[in-house]
């Protein structure tokens, strides 16, 4: 037996999670960065360079900047963003991001090792675990095709089928919410009854 990777195993524990597993796992390496940033790179001038150019984190990767458990890190960099668009700001301009959200980037690094890591397995063990999770998201699948023109045939079979079933019970709660159909409204699976939710999350993905 060839020795698995560490991905192996980080995609074999989320694949138990009911969400795809490369947003799992893009969530929380993306966390970690960012923690790991604030904790240890505040004052690597690489880093705050870098930061300083694209303005800060994006909205979604500063969500929770203002109740980090570190003042003094969130401070630092925001200090830094904040004086380099006061020039822009005197000359009643709108100041520019010059850069990718580092957060962004880092993510971006994960979902593309991950991606291009599961187009390359063919190992059925491998298979059988994927295969019992919920599959990818939708932008996580359309990203791999993008990425690769090597899709192995069991990835996508067991996709297309995964978002065949997600369309067909998302058609039949659509038609069971007509008028007149109650009853067959409340003869759905409990799950079926908020399937939009599922299918909204597929389209969005979580990362
Ligand atoms: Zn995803
Ligand atoms: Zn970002």
């Amino acid at each position: 037996m060839t020795e698995r990777h560490v991905n192996w195993f980080a995609l074999e524990k989320a694949c138990a999670a009911h969400a795809c597993p490369v947003c799992t796992i893009v969530g929380e390496r993306t966390a970690k960065y960012i923690d790991n940033m604030l904790f240890e790179h505040v004052s690597d001038r690489g880093f705050r360079a870098v930061y300083r150019e694209a303005g800060g984190f994006c909205p979604t990767h500063s969500a929770n900047l203002d109740s980090w458990r570190d003042g003094l890190a969130v401070a630092i960099l925001g200090v830094d963003v904040l004086s380099s668009f006061m020039p822009e700001f005197k000359k009643r301009k709108a100041p520019r991001r010059k850069g990718l959200c580092p957060a962004c980037a880092e993510s971006g690094r994960v979902e593309r090792e991950f991606l291009g890591y599961i187009a390359e397995r063919d190992e059925e063990d491998f298979v059988s675990f994927f295969t019992a999770s919920g599959g990818l998201c939708v932008p996580h699948y359309a990203r791999l095709l993008s990425l690769t023109r090597r899709v192995p045939r069991w990835l996508s079979d067991f996709q297309a089928s995964a978002f065949e079933v997600l369309l067909a019970r998302s058609s039949a709660f659509i038609e069971c919410s007509a008028w007149g159909r109650q009853s067959d409204f409340s003869a759905l699976p409990e799950r079926d009854k908020t399937v939009w939710k599922e299918l909204a999350r597929a389209l969005r993905g979580n990362a």
